[in-house]
């Protein structure tokens, strides 16, 4: 029989407690009550904060939107199909972020910022919050440079500064997702990161934008976030924060971006559908009450950054659908107040075969015009003043028979500028080109062309004077002035061009 010694138990004990190492980690659970249509609704979760993302037993991620006393609605970031009733729920502590890089570029991603065009990973470090508080008044200084959309009507008479939150706004199929995807192609050599971000679009019109900037070498600098109209409302949701932080990761980093948001109508819709999913009380139109401030936190970031911070830039250009041209229904003017102007695209005009579509009466600049250079402001105000005159010209002699020679002479001149706004699709046009094309129509050398010449005209004069005038585009990109020397340039091969023009018409 062995003898118990004290000193051996002892040492026993002491040993297990000396392993006796646990770690003591409290998890934040819930239980699911209920689920379905991408919302969940889940006891407990008691220190769960608005906005942190959920983890569940399955693996699917959740964010917690609605914090009631018992009961917390979360929306679901994928399907969900698996989830179970009464299985757990943990808080991760964490709210939304996605990672971030220059690896970005080219890419096509979604909401969570994850490959979609089967391109491979994206390697990044750092990570950004996909909602960031916006730049404040410091941290700002105002918009002082053009951002070109190669435009004509655009450039000319509602001009876009670095840093402004644009609105284009018109019915469906009046071209502006052109306009957009225009501005986009236009950046080419300009510096400028664009992002993309589509919500709720086909799928096939989102393929054939990112097969357009391909094609013309765009993606080089450009970043394409979708979330097809297949998508969860949640991820429709946030597709448009995600494309923001992404912008901000350059902006921060002292470059200039843009970002075209197509289109915050159905932005809009997908938020609606989760809040009435999730119970919150219904206002205007079946929106909930804080549709609001949905739009204006987004658009807040749009911003040109002090000196202090690198100069970086967001230009904001959001689209919005109306039904019938109707600009007062809720989101069209709830995001023309948060906005700094609004480009009017007009689907009357489009079928007449204006194209761009641009209503220019209606339409608005606040900011931009600071930032346009001196060159085109010189020619612009003469074209905006001429075409206004037009316009109200032309539906007051509508009807009339007897039309004295002055009004019939300032009418010949409007359809002839009318015609020189127009403009293909893809075909964007330099500063330079702007300003001597807006010269020639409003000195009246387009006059005693037929209208249907203005076009072949005006491209056989750019290109000649290309190739034999390059002094011209040397003076106005070095001086940005239309010079003495520059109109005189213009004049001789104006007559040139017009000599040629008459000569070859003569021959055909
Ligand atoms: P949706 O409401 O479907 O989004 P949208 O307003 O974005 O339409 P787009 O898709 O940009 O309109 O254009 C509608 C059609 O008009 C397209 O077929 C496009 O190619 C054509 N289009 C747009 N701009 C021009 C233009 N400047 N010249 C000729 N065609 C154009
Ligand atoms: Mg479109």
């Amino acid at each position: 029989m062995g003898t118990i010694r004290a000193d051996e138990i002892s040492n026993i004990i002491r040993q297990r407690i000396g392993q006796y190492k646990r770690e003591v980690k409290i998890v934040n659970t819930g239980t699911v009550l209920q689920v379905g249509d991408g919302i969940v609704r889940i006891y407990g979760l008691d220190d769960v904060m608005a906005g942190e993302l959920v983890e569940f037993e399955e693996g699917t991620v959740g964010i917690a939107l609605n914090l009631e006393s018992k009961i917390v609605g979360v929306v679901l970031m994928g399907d969900g199909l698996m989830i179970q009733e009464r299985s757990s729920v943990k808080a991760t502590g964490k709210i939304a972020q996605i990672p971030v890089s220059e690896s970005y570029l080219g890419r096509v991603v979604n909401a969570l910022a994850k490959p979609i065009d089967g391109r491979g990973e994206i390697s990044a470090s750092e990570s950004r919050l996909i909602e960031s508080p916006a730049p404040g008044i410091i941290s700002r200084r105002s918009v002082y440079e053009p951002l070109q959309t190669g435009l004509l009507a655009i450039d000319s008479m509602i001009p876009i500064g670095r840093g402004q939150r644009e609105l284009i706004i018109g019915d469906r199929q009046t071209g502006k997702t052109a306009v957009a995807t225009d501005t986009i192609l236009n950046q080419q050599g300009q510096n400028v990161i664009c992002v993309y971000v589509a919500i709720g679009q086909k799928a096939s019109s989102v393929a054939q934008v990112v097969t357009t900037l391909r094609e013309r070498g765009a993606m080089e600098y450009t970043i394409v976030v979708s979330e097809s109209a297949a998508s969860p409302a949640t991820l429709q949701y946030l597709a448009p924060y995600t494309g923001t932080s992404l912008a901000e990761y350059f902006m921060y980093r002292e470059r200039h971006t843009l970002i075209i948001y197509d289109d915050l109508s159905k932005h809009a819709q997908a938020y609606r559908q989760m809040s009435l999913l999730l119970r919150r009380a219904p206002s205007r139109e079946a929106y909930p009450g804080d549709v609001f401030y949905l739009h204006s936190r987004l658009l807040e970031r749009a911003a040109k950054l002090s000196s202090l911070l690198g100069e970086g830039s967001l230009t904001a250009l959001p689209i919005v659908e109306t039904q019938a041209g109707d600009v007062s229904a809720y989101i069209p003017t709830n995001v023309i107040s948060i906005t700094d102007g609004q480009i009017f695209l007009s689907a009357d005009l489009f079928n007449a075969g204006i194209r761009p579509a641009i209503n220019v009466g209606i339409s608005v600049s606040r900011v931009g015009s600071a930032a346009q250079i001196k060159a085109m402001k010189q020619v612009a105000g003469k074209l905006k003043l001429d075409l206004a005159q037009f316009t109200e010209l032309e539906t007051f002699t509508q009807f009339a028979s007897n039309i004295d020679k002055t009004t019939q002479k300032k009418l010949a001149r409007g359809r002839r500028l009318r015609e020189l706004l127009k403009q293909s699709q893809a075909d964007p046009l330099t500063v330079e080109e702007q300003v001597m094309t807006i010269y020639t129509g409003t000195s009246g050398y387009l006059d005693s062309l037929e209208l249907g010449q203005v076009k072949q005209f005006l491209t056989g004069l750019r290109k000649h004077l290309k190739s034999n005038k390059p002094e011209f585009q040397e003076i106005i990109s070095s001086t940005k002035t239309f010079t003495e020397e520059a109109e005189s340039l213009l004049q001789e091969t104006i007559q040139d061009q017009m000599e040629d023009f008459l000569l070859n018409k003569e021959e055909a």
